[in-house]
């Protein structure tokens, strides 16, 4: 069956048809822009040349109407006929409590998600568009929901409750919900192939280090405990985002700043991080261009960044009994697979506890790999994630 994989976000969509006779990517791109002038698609078929279309779109429905010619297109597309299309995966940030796996989406479904909108106001109100999109263009075609949240909600709730006045839980629904879970799941099941246990034995620590970062205990295959929390906010410092902080800088921030809601908001989302400390740039290519370069605040922002990697991943070997449990730590998304040094400075900082990487083995961008010694106490493992692989894996699992 050929799934089409959809990922919406509020000005841009993403997508991939994947054919899972051999899981082979077909076709992927990315529309940009929606909504705004200078809209603009970028189609590759595998095996073809990239195609640029610029065209204004006013809405997802238009983009995903140039999507689907993209993809039968004669001369660049990647099927003959929209008919091919067996079925449409897509990723939908936040499923709050309601959803704890992937489902297919009916009226129900929709009216879950919309009331997620709340804890969700940037991310869950495109991905609606989307499922209405697909739901116009497509009708006959069957469409499942894969919630980023919905790995994490196997938590114990001793590791999603804050510690605020209990009625902040039971009236607005303020718990840690965890994020990126659709990758964390990928290379959980990744990382027990590769340590030969079952995907429902595994115990691991995984690191999805992009430009948004989030680490979670793995235990047992399930999520135990994340880094991210009510909002992908929390947790590491990111690429723009600030993750933990004192909670009394916001207000003492507001006052000074004189910022409200909104801007103290966007100053923690979007000006803080890597960006935030190193006043560079949010993306790690450019920290370590800048520090090669000599800039100290480059240097400290990646210090800063590592160095929380490292306490997260500390605290969270106190969620099993022994190290000899711990079956590994996964290194995953941009940073994770690509950077060999950041790899080894975050294991660096572990050798307390025995973990060793091998340099030689770690001297590699984007493969799937044990890069420690035979002699560490925990095995470090790289895994090129690929969220929209499990997103149209589940996608077949429920409507076949
Ligand atoms: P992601 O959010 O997973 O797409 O990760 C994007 C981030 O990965 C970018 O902002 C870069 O900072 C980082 N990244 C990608 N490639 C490299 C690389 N070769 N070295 C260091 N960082 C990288």
């Amino acid at each position: 069956m050929k799934i089409l994989v959809i990922n919406c976000g509020s000005s841009s969509l993403k997508y991939q048809l994947i054919d899972m006779d051999g899981e082979q990517l077909m076709a992927k791109g990315l529309v940009e822009r929606i909504g705004i002038e200078g809209s603009r698609v970028k189609h590759e078929t595998t095996g073809k040349d990239k195609k640029v279309i610029e065209q204004d779109l006013k809405d997802h429905k238009d983009a995903l109407k140039i999507v689907m010619d993209s993809i039968i297109d004669s001369e660049y597309g990647a099927i003959a006929s929209l008919d091919e299309i067996g079925a449409v995966g897509h990723r939908v940030v936040h499923g709050g409590e309601d959803f704890a796996d992937s489902v297919i989406i009916d009226e129900a479904v929709i009216e879950a998600i919309k009331k997620n909108f709340d804890v969700a106001p940037l991310h869950n109100p495109p991905n609606i568009m989307g499922i209405e999109a697909v739901s116009t263009l497509l009708p006959n075609v069957k469409q499942v929901a894969v919630f980023d949240t919905a790995f994490h909600q196997t938590m114990p709730a001793k590791n999603y409750i804050y510690a605020l006045p209990y009625d902040t839980y039971e009236d607005y629904k303020i718990r840690r919900y965890g994020f990126h879970g659709t990758s964390h799941k990928y290379v959980t099941e990744r990382a027990a192939d590769m340590v030969g246990k079952s995907k429902d034995q595994v115990n691991l620590v995984t690191c999805h280090l992009g430009n948004g970062a989030s680490i979670t205990a793995v235990k047992e295959g399930k999520s135990y405990d994340t880094t991210m929390g009510f909002t992908p906010l929390e947790g590491l410092p990111m690429g723009t985002r600030s993750g933990n902080i004192d909670p009394a800088i916001i207000t003492f921030l507001m006052d000074k700043k004189g910022l409200d809601g909104a801007g103290i908001d966007n100053l923690l989302n979007k000006e803080s991080g890597v960006l935030g400390i190193s006043g560079v740039s949010s993306d790690f290519r450019d920290i370590e261009e800048a520090m090669a370069n000599g800039n100290q605040r480059a240097e400290l922002a990646l210090d800063v960044y590592e160095t929380d990697a490292a306490k997260f991943i500390a605290g969270y070997f106190t969620h099993f009994d022994a190290l000899e449990d711990i079956d590994g730590i996964v290194f995953t998304a941009g940073l994770g697979e690509n950077s060999a040094e950041t790899r080894a400075n975050i294991i660096k900082k572990l050798s307390v506890f025995g973990v060793e990487i091998d340099s030689e083995a770690n001297a590699m961008r984007g493969e799937e790999k044990i890069v420690s010694t035979d002699a560490s106490s925990v095995k470090v493992m790289v895994i090129p994630t690929n969220e929209e692989l499990m997103i149209a894996r589940d996608t077949l699992n429920l409507v076949k």
